[in-house]
């Protein structure tokens, strides 16, 4: 899912193509794309885009007339550039959004199709499809420390809990925990000044390092290539790969729909968290050291 760095590089990339045009048309080919009735989206047509802001990790368009275009990308929605009134792809588009300098297209990977746009009127309107949580970017350590330690949950949940912080979720989480040398698993009202400290720190590093990453990566183009597993990530997505740090072989807890990936030398004093499918299987043996799990997958392989 595309989070606050890779959003960040959507808006300055919007900013510079329909920021001041038209909205001259919209065509929504998908019926569940669209959330919202009232008001009708055709009220959308021939205004002004005036500002273009985030939202946790939706986009929003404001139009003239107080209207707010918002659009959340979910896990595979994307958003590219095209020439004025380009077609929209029979199965991935979702919708198009005509501008008189070009066509920005929504498309959508897979089957299951979860992308979303609502329509609104009034900044009211749009808070309230603001799950609420703290930029990050734009807090103290006060603050931020706050917000982390207003509930026990484990470091992964808290960092991408929409409500607590904005913008966060499984890529970025995962780097910020690595960065900062701390276990996913760590529970937010155990940690001390010093771990706290180095996790703002941290969080507020990656993000903006990544931020400086992609829009250098990017250039003057639309952002094509807006993708959750990047080469330069040190730990998300790298299971089974060496950490960047100290070498230590990226380890992994498994969840329905996804993975947090973790390195056990930088961030679990060694120790291997429980990964649920192997976990199952071995009961009472689960390995304790990446050495043992390492045995024990050579031996599954033969
Ligand atoms: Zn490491």
């Amino acid at each position: 899912m595309p989070e606050l760095p890779d959003i960040t590089i959507y808006l300055e990339a919007l900013e510079e193509r329909i920021l001041n045009q038209p909205l001259q048309h919209i065509r929504i080919s998908s019926p569940f794309l669209l959330r919202t009735a009232v008001p009708p989206i055709g009220v959308a047509q021939q205004k002004r885009v005036v500002k273009i802001r985030r939202v946790g990790k939706r986009i929003a368009l404001g139009l003239e007339a107080e209207l707010w275009l918002v659009l959340h990308l979910m896990i595979t929605g994307r958003l590219h550039w095209r020439e004025p009134g380009a077609k929209l792809a029979r199965k991935l588009g979702l919708a198009a959004f005509d501008f008189p300098n070009g066509t920005l297209l929504l498309t959508e990977a897979g089957t299951k199709k979860r992308a979303s746009l609502h329509l609104v009127e009034g900044e009211e309107a749009l808070s309230r499809l603001d799950p609420g949580g703290l930029e990050v970017l734009d807090a103290a350590l006060e603050a931020f420390a706050t917000v982390l330690t207003s509930r026990n949950h484990t470091l992964k949940r808290a960092l991408t809990d929409p409500a607590l912080f904005s913008g966060i979720g499984n890529s970025y989480s995962d780097e910020i925990l690595h960065h900062a040398h701390l276990s996913p698993v760590a529970l937010t009202q155990k940690l001390n000044p010093e771990q706290i400290g180095r996790l703002y720190e941290s969080a507020q590093g990656v993000l903006r390092e990544w931020i400086v990453r992609l829009r250098d990566e990017n250039g003057a183009a639309f952002p094509e290539n807006v993708t959750a597993f990047r080469r330069e990530m040190a730990v998300h997505g790298r299971f089974g790969q060496s950490c960047p740090v100290c070498g230590s072989i990226v380890q992994r807890i498994r969840y329905a729909e996804n993975e947090t990936n973790y390195c056990p030398t930088c961030q679990t004093g060694g120790r291997l968290l429980a990964d649920r499918s192997l976990s199952l299987l071995l009961k009472k043996d689960w390995p304790k050291t990446p050495e043992a799990l390492e045995q024990f997958r050579a031996v599954r392989r033969r």
